[in-house]
C-alpha cells in the first residue's frame, strides 16, 4: 500500500481518528456494502460488537456517536459538528435509526451496541456488524479494524477508503508506479540524493498519480485553512468540554491575556511558547469538544503539526505576509515523514501507546519545520528522528476514557519538542548516529512491549491515578 499525503490530513471530528472517525467510516461501509449485496429493505435488524480499546475508551471517546452516524450514512468530513447532537438524540429517542438515511430499523444502544471487553485478532481497535432478516437469519456479517489516524481495514487486510474522498484514478489507493516510490527514510534520502529534488518536491511528484498539481495544492490549502479553523474557534471558546470531569477550557483565555499585551514580548523573549502552546491546546479543545479538525496524523495529536505551522507563519515567516508554497512545503514534508511511520509502524495508541499519536506527529512537525526554514534532507531526516527519540516509551492513558487529560496540554509539549527537534538538527550537519529508521523500529518493537494497560485502554497511569469525578 502507499499512501497520499490525504490520507495522513483528513478533515474530519473529533475526539478521535480511531475510535471516532475509523467507527464512522466502518459503519458507513458496511451499510454501503448492506445496500449493495442483498439490499436495505432486507435488513429488519443489526448489531454493532465493538472489541478491545474501543470498549474499554470507546463511549469516552465517541465510537457509539460514531457508529449511529456512519451506520446512518454520515461521513466524518462532511458531517456538520453542529448537527451531531440532534442527530444521536433523535435515533436515542426514537430508538431507531435510518440505513443511509433511507431504511428504518430498531436500534436499542443496550440491545443492538454490544461492548466486548476481548480483542479481535489483528488489532486492539476491532468492530464486528450483523445484519439479520424479518426470519432473524443472519444475511451479513463484517469485521473491520480501526488501525489508528482514520485507517480503516478489513478482515482481509484490505483497506477500507471513505467511497467520496477515494475519487480519482487510483480509487483502491494501492499507488502502484509512483514515480518517487520510498518506504523508508533511507531510500526517501536516496531519492532526494538522485533526483536533486527536495523531499516536499518528491512528494508533489508522487501526489500526481492521483491528482494534479493544482489539486495537490488546493487540497493542501484546505487542510491549511481547517488547521487555521480549528485554532480560531479554539481561541473563540470558553466554558467546559464534554464529559463528567468538566475540564475547564483554556485557550480562549490564554488568548486574551496574550492578545492584551504583546509589549509583555519585549521583556519575556520566551512568550513565543504560550503562543505556540495556545496554538496546539485550541485545537485540541476543539478536537475534544468534537469540533472539526485535521487528522494529523491523529485526531489526538491534531493540535501538535497545526502548532508548529502557527509558529512558522506567525513567528518565522511573518503573519502578513504568509506564503502559500511554504506552508505547502511544511504539509508535504511532513507527509513524507508520516508515510514512513504508516508503512513501518503504527499511529494507533491502541497497539504503541501515545509515542504513536503525539510522538509521530512530533517527529513530522520537526521535520516539516527543519524543511520550511532551509534544511537539507538530511537535516530533516535527523529533525525527525530527534522528534520521535525522546517520546519513546509514551504510555496512552486518557483519564475517564476522553481525549482530554493528559492529551491536550501532550499536544503542547509535542509542539514545543518538535520546534527544538527542528532547531538542534539545523545546528548540526545531518549526519547522526541514530537513523530515523532506527528510532522507528524501536517505537514499533517499545509499542509491542508495552502492557495493554498503557495502550487506550485507561487501565492504568494518570487514568487509575486521577480520580474521576
Ligand atoms: S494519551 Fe496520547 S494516544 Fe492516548 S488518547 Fe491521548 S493523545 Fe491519544
Amino acid at each position: 500500500m502507499s499512501v497520499s499525503v490525504f490520507d495522513l490530513f483528513k478533515i474530519g471530528i473529533g475526539p478521535s481518528s480511531s475510535h471516532t472517525v475509523g467507527p464512522m467510516i466502518a459503519a458507513r461501509q458496511f451499510t454501503c456494502q448492506l445496500q449493495a449485496t442483498v439490499g436495505l429493505a432486507a435488513v429488519h435488524r443489526l448489531t454493532v460488537e465493538l472489541f478491545g480499546s474501543l470498549s474499554a475508551t470507546g463511549v469516552g471517546h465517541g465510537t457509539d456517536r460514531a457508529v449511529l452516524l456512519g451506520l446512518a450514512g454520515h461521513e466524518p468530513d462532511r458531517i456538520d459538528p453542529e448537527q451531531i447532537a440532534p442527530a444521536i438524540a433523535d435515533i436515542r429517542t426514537r430508538r431507531s435509526l435510518a440505513l443511509m438515511g433511507e431504511h428504518t430499523v430498531p436500534f436499542i444502544e443496550k440491545d443492538h451496541l454490544l461492548f466486548r471487553r476481548k480483542s479481535l485478532p489483528l488489532h486492539p481497535n476491532g468492530l464486528c456488524f450483523r445484519a439479520y432478516n424479518a426470519r432473524g437469519d443472519e444475511i451479513a456479517m463484517r469485521e473491520y479494524y480501526s488501525v489508528g489516524g482514520g485507517f480503516v481495514m478489513d478482515a482481509a487486510g484490505e483497506r477500507v477508503l471513505n467511497p467520496p474522498a477515494s475519487a480519482g484514478p487510483d480509487a483502491a489507493g494501492h499507488g502502484r508506479g509512483l514515480p518517487h516510490a520510498f518506504r523508508t527514510g533511507a531510500e526517501l534520502l536516496a531519492q532526494c540524493q538522485a533526483t536533486h529534488m527536495t523531499i516536499a518536491q518528491l512528494m508533489v511528484a508522487n501526489e500526481q498519480h492521483w491528482r494534479s498539481a493544482p489539486e495537490v495544492h488546493r487540497q493542501l490549502m484546505a487542510i491549511w485553512q481547517t488547521m487555521a479553523g480549528a485554532v480560531q474557534r479554539g481561541c473563540a471558546s470558553a466554558g467546559n468540554l464534554p464529559g463528567p470531569m468538566q475540564v475547564r477550557r483554556r485557550a480562549a483565555e490564554l488568548h486574551r491575556a496574550l492578545s492584551r499585551s504583546p509589549e509583555a514580548a519585549l521583556r519575556d523573549p520566551l512568550l513565543m511558547l504560550d503562543w505556540v502552546n495556545l496554538y496546539a491546546m485550541a485545537v485540541n479543545e476543539e478536537n475534544a469538544a468534537g469540533g472539526r479538525v485535521v487528522t494529523a496524523p491523529t485526531n489526538g495529536a491534531a493540535g501538535v503539526i497545526p502548532a508548529v505551522l502557527h509558529y512558522y507563519v506567525n513567528f518565522v515567516q511573518g503573519a502578513n505576509q504568509p506564503s502559500e508554497d511554504g506552508i505547502a512545503t511544511f504539509l508535504l514534508t511532513a507527509g513524507a515523514i508520516g508515510i514512513i511511520y504508516k508503512e513501518n509502524a503504527s499511529f494507533s495508541g491502541a497497539e504503541v501507546g501515545c509515542q504513536g499519536e503525539v510522538g509521530v506527529a512530533c517527529s513530522m512537525a520537526a521535520g516539516a519545520l527543519a524543511a520550511v526554514m532551509g534544511g537539507t534532507p538530511e537535516q530533516i531526516e535527523n529533525a525527525a528522528e530527534i522528534g520521535m527519540e525522546h517520546n519513546l516509551g509514551m504510555t496512552c492513558d486518557p483519564v475517564g476514557g476522553l481525549v482530554q487529560i493528559p492529551c491536550i496540554e501532550r499536544n503542547a509539549m509535542g509542539a514545543i519538542k518538535a520546534i527544538n527537534a527542528a532547531r538542534l538538527a539545523l545546528r548540526g550537519d545531518g549526519q547522526h548516529v541514530v537513523s530515523l529508521d532506527k528510532v522507528i523500529q524501536t517505537m514499533m518493537q517499545t509499542g509491542a512491549d508495552m502492557k495493554s494497560k498503557y495502550k487506550e485502554t485507561s487501565r492504568g497511569g494518570l487514568a487509575v491515578n486521577v480520580v474521576e469525578c
